[in-house]
C-alpha cells in the first residue's frame, strides 16, 4: 500500500510530469479530485476533476465522503475516499496531486505508507511566466495564484524530496525514481508482521 502526494504551485508541471512518466512507474491510480473551481477551457468533467456546486460539496462533506479537503484560492477541492481505498487495496500506487494543507492531512492519516514530493519552478519569475505563457487563467486569477504559491514554498520543509523543474525531462526521471521508491514503503502493519515473523 502507498500513496505519493505531490504538491507545488499550479504551472510547476505536475500533470506533464505525470503524463510523462505513466509508462516507468507501474500500476497507479490518480485520485481526481472534486472542486468548485470552474473548469478551465479543454477540461472535461470526471477527467481533470469533479466540477461540482458549493452545495454540493458540502453536502459530502457533512456526508464523510472526502478523505480530506481543502479551500485553494476561494474554492473547494477534495479527495474522495472511496476511489483511494479501492486503488490501495488493488495495490497501485494512489498518487494525489494536492495542496500543502491536504498533504498535512494524507500526512496525519497515513504517514507510514506516504511520500511526498513538492514540484516548483527554480523561481517565482519563472513561474509567472509559465503561467502566462499557459494563459489559461486570466490575469487576477494568475496574480491569486502566485500568492498562493509564495505562501505555499514556506511548507517545502515538510516534504520527503523537492523536484525542481528546470527541464521536463530531468523533472520526470526524478519522478518516476522516487516513484518507484514510494511502492517500496512498508506501512506500520507490515513492519510488525515482518518483526513477528523474523522473530519466529
Ligand atoms: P488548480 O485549480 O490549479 O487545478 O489547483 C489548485 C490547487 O489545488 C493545486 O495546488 C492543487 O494541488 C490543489 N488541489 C487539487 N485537488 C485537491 C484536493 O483534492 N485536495 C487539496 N487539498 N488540494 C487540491
Amino acid at each position: 500500500m502507498a500513496i505519493l502526494v505531490l504538491s507545488g504551485p499550479s504551472g510547476a508541471g505536475k500533470s506533464t510530469i505525470i503524463n510523462n512518466a505513466t509508462q516507468h512507474i507501474g500500476s497507479y491510480y490518480f485520485s481526481i479530485s472534486t472542486t468548485t473551481r470552474t473548469p478551465r477551457a479543454g477540461e472535461a468533467d470526471g477527467r481533470e476533476y469533479f466540477f461540482v456546486s458549493k452545495e454540493e460539496f458540502e453536502r459530502d462533506i457533512e456526508a464523510g465522503y472526502f478523505l480530506e479537503y481543502a479551500k485553494v484560492h476561494d474554492n473547494y477541492y477534495g479527495t474522495s475516499l472511496k476511489p483511494v481505498i479501492k486503488a490501495l487495496d488493488e495495490g497501485r500506487l494512489v498518487i494525489f496531486d494536492i495542496d500543502v494543507q491536504g498533504h498535512n492531512l494524507v500526512r496525519k492519516l497515513l504517514n507510514d505508507i506516504t511520500t511526498s514530493i513538492f514540484i516548483t519552478p527554480p523561481t517565482l519569475n519563472e513561474l509567472e511566466r509559465r503561467l502566462n505563457l499557459r494563459s489559461l487563467d486570466d490575469k487576477n486569477i494568475i496574480q491569486r495564484r502566485i500568492i498562493n504559491a509564495k505562501k505555499e514554498i514556506e511548507s517545502i520543509k515538510e516534504f520527503d524530496f523537492i523536484i525542481i523543474n528546470e527541464t521536463i525531462e530531468q523533472a520526470t526521471k526524478e519522478f518516476i525514481t522516487i516513484a518507484n521508491a514510494a511502492r517500496l514503503k512498508r506501512s506500520y502493519e507490515e513492519i510488525d508482521n515482518i518483526v513477528k515473523y523474523w522473530k519466529n
